[in-house]
């Protein structure tokens, strides 16, 4: 994808999508407060919990690390009935305006070609934490259900803000902080379209790319 047609999809993207008023600092400070108001919430119930109970937190961040994955390399990457919204805003937009080429931000306007809507938020919340987070209070235990939706939630807040952080200018403190490039340049190589749907599907932490066997390895 050329450089024009880069600048000539961020300027149909914009048209579309981001109005006069819209604020890219206050769109990111509400998605990290909501995240961090609902992680608080399920931490204040936590009631004497049980060592086996704390395996619940690295149980869910492998469970959303392939939830992730497979929702990236599915959905996000291949046309779904009912889940068409997701590869056209995935595939047709945040890839058409960030390329491996051009994978950073020219100004804060930006923000909502990378950040998720602050509405579905509540929707993530209520159609999927919730329901589990219930299932998990009746069968199992309060403090296994609330363990659960805390660590979703922030593993959801780490995504969000490690996605934010690949976009942003590689020389900005953002781009600067420890591990930061590799990271980066993972997401990059995704963002190359040639290859964006064949590897590094992972946006936080590679785990699953590793084990599934998509890293892409950069020939020297
Ligand atoms: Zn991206
Ligand atoms: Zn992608």
């Amino acid at each position: 994808m050329s450089r024009n047609s880069v600048e000539y999809s961020r300027e149909a993207f914009r048209r579309k999508y981001v109005s006069p008023n819209y604020s890219g600092p206050l769109h990111l400070a509400t998605t990290v407060s909501i995240c961090l108001v609902v992680a608080l919430l399920c931490a204040v119930m936590l009631e004497n919990v049980q060592p086996l109970e704390w395996l619940t937190i690295p149980l869910t961040f492998l469970y959303a690390n392939l939830s992730e994955y497979l929702g990236h390399r599915g959905p996000m990457h291949h046309r779904k009935p009912l889940l068409s919204a997701v590869f056209q805003r995935h595939t047709i937009e945040h890839h058409a305006f960030f390329t491996d080429q051009a994978i950073s931000y020219e100004s804060s306007k930006d923000f909502k070609a990378v950040l998720f809507p602050p509405i579905l938020l509540f929707f993530f919340i209520g159609a999927f934490a919730v329901p589990a987070g219930a299932l998990l209070f009746f069968l199992v235990s309060a403090n296994v259900a609330f363990l659960f939706m805390l660590t979703a939630v922030l593993y959801f807040l780490n995504y969000e803000l490690l996605h934010f952080a690949y976009h942003v200018r590689p020389s900005s403190w953002i781009g600067r902080l420890p591990f930061m490039s590799r990271l980066r340049q993972h997401h990059a190589h995704h963002h190359n379209p040639q290859l964006m749907t064949r590897y590094n599907f992972n946006i936080t932490y590679p785990l699953c790319d590793y084990f599934f066997g998509t890293v892409y390895k950069n020939p020297k």
